[in-house]
């Protein structure tokens, strides 16, 4: 924290030490207006937020609100919008609100940074209209396939033939409803909350094993080795659902006849579980963006595999919901490995807890 100006220089500057002491306490970044606009007294982060410059209020928008406090002696809220940085139209919209302190006249701004809740809530907003997007392509798929049926109603082969459509678009529905329930769910609940100890090697078998069906009909092998006991401390569903996930994708991304591997690995304090693929790869520039919620490198080849666009964004909610994160390699043409890295549970003192 630091003062503008000393006290000698500026009289009506004056701050008590019991205020200084409240807003200390504050969660919000402050500043304290003498009249004449000389601010008196701002938090450390007040500099960040571009509200001043050599040591005056640079928003005009921030000075008429105060002037209007200071007239009528009444607190305002206001909203106002200051440039992010010294270059581009980047905005940032604060929260200011003015109160007028009859002590020395002062006036007190409570600062509040709203973007990042209104980055939440974009998100968010994105988020639906996705859902909205991805679940009206199976939906006008069925309807298209429906009236399919309806006009080749006396050819078997072509009813059989759209009706088979049917059921992969119905089942593309049901997967992509049953992902974003997982995903909803994952975002509300705390897993640690409702801990319980898992072994990895049973995590790995329980997904090795949901993958079977898969597997077999590409002629994939999914060779299994896991490492030395480690324990987990989580929800054992969610995480054979993130181990699952990876393995589906190094299966539905790699050509018939090739090899899946699993293993664990402890290294210090964390599990590393590690699917390697020999499949398509991802390219560089897209590592970053396969986490995102419906983020496909290929929309067609995905479609064409059933894939929902959301496996991944499941895995890394997983990993960090139970204190973890997840890793990726790959090179195209030659394969990809996937790293769900975990805090291993040690039992204090011998006992489960
Ligand atoms: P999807 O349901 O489309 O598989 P994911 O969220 O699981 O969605 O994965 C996002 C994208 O990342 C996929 O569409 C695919 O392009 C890429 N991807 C994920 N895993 C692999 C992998 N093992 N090999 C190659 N590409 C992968």
């Amino acid at each position: 924290m630091w003062f503008r100006r000393e006290e000698e220089s500026v009289p009506s500057g004056e701050i008590s030490p019991i205020l200084l002491d409240v807003i200390s306490q504050l969660d919000q970044d402050a500043l304290l207006v003498a009249p004449g606009e000389v601010i008196v007294f701002a938090t450390d982060d007040i500099e960040k937020l571009n509200l001043l410059r050599d040591g005056r209020i640079s928003s005009p928008e921030l000075i008429a609100l105060i002037r209007v406090v200071r007239r009528t002696r009444q607190t305002r809220t206001g909203k106002i919008a200051v440039p992010r940085g010294p270059i581009g139209e980047g905005l940032r919209d604060l929260t200011v609100k003015a109160i007028f302190l009859n002590e020395f006249e002062n006036i007190l701004v409570l600062v509040s940074d709203e973007s990042e809740a209104d980055r939440v809530h974009e998100v968010r907003r994105d988020f639906v209209a996705n859902i909205s997007h991805e679940l009206k392509t199976p939906i006008g798929a069925l309807s298209l396939l429906s009236e399919a049926v309806l006009s080749a109603k006396d050819e078997p082969a072509s009813v059989e033939k759209f009706a088979g459509r049917m059921q992969i678009e119905a089942k593309r529905l049901t997967d992509l409803v049953q992902e974003i329930i997982n995903l909803s769910r994952l975002q509300d609940s705390d897993p640690l909350e409702i801990a319980t100890e898992n072994h990895v090697a049973d995590l790995i078998s329980e997904a090795v094993d949901l993958c079977k069906t898969t597997s077999e009909a590409k002629g994939i092998s999914i060779s299994n080795a896991s490492g030395p006991e480690a324990i987990v401390l989580g929800d054992s569903e969610q995480l054979i659902m993130a181990i699952h996930n990876l393995l589906e994708n190094a299966i539905n991304y790699s050509p018939a006849n090739t090899k899946v591997s699993i293993s664990s690995e402890n290294q210090g304090d964390i599990v590393e579980i590690t699917v390697t693929d020999q499949g398509i790869g991802i390219p560089e520039g897209e590592l970053e963006r396969i986490f995102e919620r419906f983020y496909r490198v290929d929309p067609a080849r995905s479609r064409e595999t059933g894939g929902t666009g959301l496996g991944l964004s499941i895995v890394k909610h997983v990993a960090s919901n139970h204190g973890g994160d997840v890793k990726v390699w790959s090179s195209q043409n030659i394969g990809s490995s996937f790293a769900l890295r975990l805090p291993i549970f040690k039992p204090s003192g011998g006992s489960s807890q």
